[in-house]
């Protein structure tokens, strides 16, 4: 059986779901699960609950971007993000990794309440898209990556005065908390 990565998202935000369909496809045979949330039909909670609680799912990806938050008229959105932070909510209580992934050129000012990964990328570096593509690879050999970190070579554990701490996986020495917003910085 193909295990799967369940992608938190807003489908209005292309270019970011693109550039991960695009990584899933350069990774080895891991299944991206994606809902389409139309406005007229609500989702079916049952079956999205199934699917992240799935023994096949190993991880919940949540792709933050503009459209999470705002429309098209630049009007404030009520159900996507509800709905991202019902799920990321789902997949702690079932125990699975979190990632967050944040663009650089786009960041979103919405918390993320429990997460384990944090990364920054650019849309356009080859280098980042490989960088995920061999995180999802990682989730072929083991159910948490909490439990590879030696493969993650470029990750390292960070405690934010908020109380979370998680892997971050980029290089700069300050950031944005995903949790609290505040910004935090280490040596
Ligand atoms: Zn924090």
């Amino acid at each position: 059986m193909v295990r799967q990565i369940f992608i938190s998202h807003s489908q209005e935000d292309e270019l970011i779901i693109e550039f991960f369909l695009g990584t899933f496809g350069l990774a080895g045979p891991i299944t991206p699960i994606l809902y389409e949330y139309k406005t007229k039909t609500e989702p079916d909670w049952q079956e999205i609950q199934r699917d992240i609680q799935s023994p096949l799912t190993c991880a919940l990806f949540v792709l933050l971007g503009p459209r999470i938050l705002f429309d098209e008229y630049n009007r404030r959105k009520q159900h996507t993000p509800n709905w991202i932070t019902w799920e990321t909510g789902i997949a702690r209580q079932a125990g699975k990794d979190i990632w967050v992934f944040e663009d650089y050129n786009t960041p979103v000012d919405f918390p993320i309440p429990s997460f384990d990964h944090y990364m920054r990328y650019n849309i356009g570096s080859k280098d980042h898209r490989v960088y995920i593509a061999n995180r999802i690879n990682d989730y072929r050999i083991l159910l948490r990556v909490r439990q590879i970190r030696k493969l993650t070579e470029a990750a390292i554990l960070l405690t934010c005065p908020c109380g979370i701490s998680f892997y971050y996986h980029n290089a700069e020495k300050s950031l944005i908390c995903p949790k609290c917003k505040e910004y935090m910085e280490f040596p």
